[in-house]
């Protein structure tokens, strides 16, 4: 499906203009721990029915989500807002890059729609990185939140925003419209954002994590990577110290997939034992929540999570009053 993604699509125009120099990166084949459900059932044709209906985007089939078949059957999609093209270039991004239209008005009404239409209890939303917008698509973000709050008031939000780099006063905007969670990834090791992530910078994204907790605590924070870019262990260990730093509440850690041959290569495929000792060593460094599994992204079994989320700080404050 990723190669799929790689051609042409509803137009001539390259998906990827910036990645059409580079040389091919040979796609790896997956080893047998990473086996997904086929898209295809009842609920998923559901799902893509009210998607296309309300001419939304889903992160889902733009960034060629290996868990479509799996969270789709369960009426679970992730929308991205603003858009389907991204004004970075991020190395392992399957989105379109390019320059996006303008934004448009009706959008988070027609979410707010399909989250009623769907009947969900937590909804994940997502959007392309604006760079080309003054505040950086943050007032369409805090619409979007608004829209759902009005139409389903018993549904919890969970928003996964761009860094807002140089984008004053965005965060605040954001923050204001008070999401259940707040998801904003690292995607990877410090020492990889120059290949992987260049638009981005590393302690930029940590800060914007802090500054969330700091606005207001009450909301959850949470952030996520990939591994199997390059990076050396010792290095995901410290960028855990670093999101506790800024007081992060939860973090994924999921497998890198390679999109297509211009992407990024997969350095490594790490084996789930692995995964497993990363998620032991997360909970020791105060996490209250961890999910590292070859096949975690960050809005993988979210609604889940999120109780789990609830009860865990319940537990530890309630830790916190008896000690
Ligand atoms: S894991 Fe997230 S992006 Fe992937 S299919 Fe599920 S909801 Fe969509």
């Amino acid at each position: 499906m990723a190669v799929v993604l790689d051609l042409l699509r509803n137009d001539q125009r390259p998906r990827h203009p910036e990645k059409a120099h580079r040389p091919d990166q040979p796609i790896q084949r997956k080893p047998d721990w990473i086996r997904v459900k086929a898209p295809g059932s009842a609920g998923w044709a559901e799902t893509r029915a009210i998607v296309k209906e309300h001419g939304l985007v889903t992160v889902c089939e733009e960034a060629g989500c290996p868990n479509i078949g799996e969270c789709w059957e369960k009426k679970h999609a992730t929308f991205m807002i603003m858009g389907d093209t991204c004004t970075r270039a991020c190395a392992f991004c399957n989105v379109r890059t390019g320059l996006p239209q303008g934004l448009d008005a009706r959008e988070p009404d027609n979410v707010a729609d399909s989250v009623a239409k769907l009947g969900l209890h937590h909804v994940v939303i997502t959007s392309v990185d604006r760079d080309d917008l003054a505040d950086g698509g943050a007032e369409h973000f805090a619409q979007t939140i608004r829209a759902i709050r009005a139409r389903s008031p018993a549904t919890t939000i969970e928003i996964l925003t761009p860094d807002f780099l140089r984008k004053d006063g965005a965060l605040e905007v954001v923050v204001a419209a008070r999401p259940d969670v707040f998801n904003h990834n690292l995607e990877t090791v410090p020492g990889n954002y120059l290949t992987v992530r260049p638009g981005a910078r590393y302690f930029h994204s940590v800060r914007l994590l802090q500054r969330v907790k700091e606005l207001d605590p009450t909301i959850f924070t949470k952030s996520g990577i990939m591994v199997g870019l390059g990076e050396e262990r010792n290095e995901v260990v410290q960028l855990m110290d670093d999101l506790r730093s800024a007081d992060v509440d939860f973090l994924t850690v999921g497998q890198y997939l390679q999109p297509t041959k211009k992407h990024h290569e997969v350095v490594r495929f790490m084996p789930p034992d692995e995964f497993k000792s990363l998620e032991t060593t997360a909970y020791s460094k105060g996490f209250l929540l961890v999910s590292a599994t070859p096949l975690t992204r960050s809005s993988h079994h979210a609604g889940e999570d999120f109780s789990r989320l609830k009860a865990a700080r319940v537990a530890r404050l309630a830790h916190s009053a008896n000690a």
